[in-house]
């Protein structure tokens, strides 16, 4: 076969993707399946932004647009972050991308060089760290601990900042812990980078709406106001609207990198689908309440989750407070997640995520988007796992 580029060589799949397709072709194939691994809202999209998208494509928005995005949906995306985040952006500071993940691809891309790091709170995320060995940077992975509530270690973070730290992740909500990170935690870190003029920092943001009752969404960049131009937001449509297959996001931050990530895009994928952008402009301008509805929805399906692992003795869980996910950290006996993962789809039909693409071999990823008959179906075979192990 053809030689591959260096850069392609060892670039792992998705392997959240990867064990949703397997268990749906177990499923296909008559097993009997349970799978917790969807990393996708189990509700269909709003009427409204279908309607919106049906209208456009009857208008005949079906050209090429500008790269950067829609004009008027850039402009919504910045009138929502100054109004509804408290981050004060213009329009041309907004760039349109094919879902979230492109738009930390291209972010990676135009801040990166090679050799260049990037701190990554661990779990995290398991796009990250390829898309940053994508742009040649080296990852620096900051662990946390189940037992410490995968509270971040300010500590730690500054003891792994060198002159080639660049960029800092932040993702609250975050995936796969379900974790939110409280105002004072923010400013903690805020008062970190501002010691550290090198260092740029990534706030994704992209489960902003999904909390459990009592928690609160501070986006990064509103907590900081003065290092505006050193913050980058990433959001998107997927998670909230439920548009996971519209690939609608975006990246907001400083004009000179958006305007780099936009020629990016211009010679790669240009604009993102002209009609669905109007999709996005119905959601991001329409009613919350469907987005509320979906999130009181996941809300109680996460703590039937949550009440249910507790009881699993040997299980030490920290309580998820937002997105729709648990990530339990299993008893030593249950040995590494990749080999236990594998022994729960073969031996008890139950699908879930190794906790290693995650950056933790721990523990496992449970998603709450399934129905609550799947979640207690899910934690019965666990449980009988876990007494076999
Ligand atoms: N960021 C996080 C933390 C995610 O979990 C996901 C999707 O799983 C994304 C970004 C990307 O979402 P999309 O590209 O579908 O907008």
């Amino acid at each position: 076969p053809p030689e591959l580029s260096a850069r392609a060589v060892g670039l792992k799949p998705s392997l959240t993707l990867a064990i949703g397709a397997q268990a749906k072709a177990l499923q296909q194939a008559g097993r009997d399946i349970c799978s917790l691994s969807a990393g996708e809202p189990d509700f269909d999209t709003p009427d409204f932004i279908v309607e919106a998208t049906r209208q456009a494509l009857r208008d005949g928005i079906t050209r090429y647009g500008p790269a950067a995005g829609d004009p008027e949906l850039r402009a919504a995306v910045a009138e929502k972050l100054s109004s509804g985040n408290g981050i004060a952006i213009t329009p041309e500071q907004v760039l349109i991308t094919n879902g979230g993940k492109q738009a930390i691809y291209n972010l990676f891309q135009v801040l990166l060089n090679p050799d260049d790091e990037v701190l990554l709170p661990a779990p995290y995320w398991l796009s990250y760290p390829e898309m940053a060995a994508l742009a040649g940077a080296k990852v620096k992975l900051i662990p946390t601990q189940a037992e410490e509530g995968f509270r971040l270690d300010l500590a730690a973070v500054e003891a792994a900042i060198s002159p080639r730290s660049r960029l800092l992740l932040l993702n609250s909500p975050g995936n796969p812990t379900g974790r939110v990170m409280k105002r004072q935690e923010l400013e903690d870190v805020a008062e970190l980078v501002r010691r550290h003029p090198q260092l740029l920092v990534m706030s994704d943001e992209i489960y902003e709406f999904l909390l459990a009752e009592g928690e609160q969404h501070h986006s990064f960049a509103a907590i900081a106001p003065d290092l505006a131009d050193r913050c980058f937001t990433v959001n998107g449509f997927a998670k909230g609207w439920a548009m996971t297959g519209w690939r609608l996001g975006y990246l907001a931050g400083h004009q000179d990198v958006i305007k780099a990530a936009a020629a990016l895009q211009s010679q790669s994928t240009s604009n993102v689908c002209s009609f669905a952008q109007r999709g996005a402009l119905a959601a991001i301008q329409g009613p919350r309440a469907c987005v509320s509805a979906m999130a009181e929805s996941y809300n109680r399906r996460r703590q039937l989750l949550t009440e249910g692992l507790q009881a699993i003795e040997g299980i030490t869980l920290v309580e998820p407070r937002g997105a729709f996910y648990a990530f339990p950290q299993l008893p030593e006996s249950a040995g590494g997640s990749m080999d236990f993962c594998s022994r729960a789809l073969e031996q008890a039909g139950l699908a879930v995520v190794p906790g290693l693409a995650f950056g933790n071999d721990r523990c496992i990823r449970l998603s709450c988007a399934v129905s609550r008959e799947t979640i207690r179906d899910g934690l019965s075979r666990l449980t009988q796992l876990l007494d076999e192990t």
